[in-house]
């Protein structure tokens, strides 16, 4: 845990997030039985201890926006739908961010899985791009890589602040939260009128995971409420 709050001194267990998103929704009169969730996360199976953050929302969610990374690739198209399912009287919630791993011995960028002896990397599509770029590759969006294309191009755009960074795994999970809020944000704006008046409120962060036997944490970064 020492290893996690030198860099995410606001780190958190999957259960006070859990908790905090409660409160404020009920601080907002509302309940989690109320809301449909989504998820901007990347497709990463490492993650899916988040499913017991939305555990007590209505349906079978969450809606997964995010592909890998967890830039929402479904769009707008995705948030229209998304929209339409929120429930009559009811609001919806959106959890964002990048991942990464972080092993026992605080090394970034890694981690144990179940089942393996060395660790892998976390989040794999951003430290796969990064390697691209500073490999010098070229930019290839093909449809049979289609997402990996569209992260390459990001962290080519942002290299330059990357590279001054005393940690580039770090700087790249930054660049990947500014970049899933970006989009997010945009895609939220440009379809606003699909939510109707139901309130939508927009949880972002940054995921770490740990090896496989120990609990993952989140650092919040951002709780926003659109048509509140
Ligand atoms: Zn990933």
């Amino acid at each position: 845990m020492q290893h996690i709050t030198k860099v995410y001194s606001k780190a958190e267990s999957l259960s006070s997030l859990k908790e905090m998103i409660t409160k404020e929704l009920k601080d907002n009169n509302l309940n989690p039985a109320d809301c449909i969730w989504g998820t901007s996360i990347c497709s990463d199976e490492i993650n899916n201890s988040f499913l017991k953050v939305g555990e007590d929302f209505k349906g079978p969610g969450p809606f997964f926006f995010g592909g890998i990374s967890g830039l929402p690739f479904t769009g707008k198209t995705g948030f229209g739908a998304f929209s339409s399912h929120i429930p009559d009287e009811g609001a919806a919630v959106i959890l964002y961010g990048p991942h990464v791993g972080v092993t026992k011995d605080g090394t970034f960028g890694k981690v144990l899985r179940e089942g393996q002896e060395e660790p892998s990397s976390s989040c794999g599509s951003l430290i796969a791009g990064l390697n691209n770029v500073k490999a010098g590759n070229v930019l290839n969006i093909s449809h049979n890589d289609y997402q990996q294309g569209q992260v390459h191009k990001v962290l080519i755009e942002n290299y330059d602040d990357i590279k001054k960074a005393d940690n580039e795994i770090i700087a790249t999970t930054e660049t990947g939260f500014n970049q899933i809020k970006r989009e997010l944000t945009d895609i939220i704006g440009a379809g606003l009128e699909n939510l109707g008046t139901k309130p939508l409120l927009l949880v972002g962060g940054i995921i770490i995971n740990t090896d496989w036997d120990q609990d993952d944490y989140f650092e919040i970064r951002d709780i926003s409420w659109f048509n509140k």
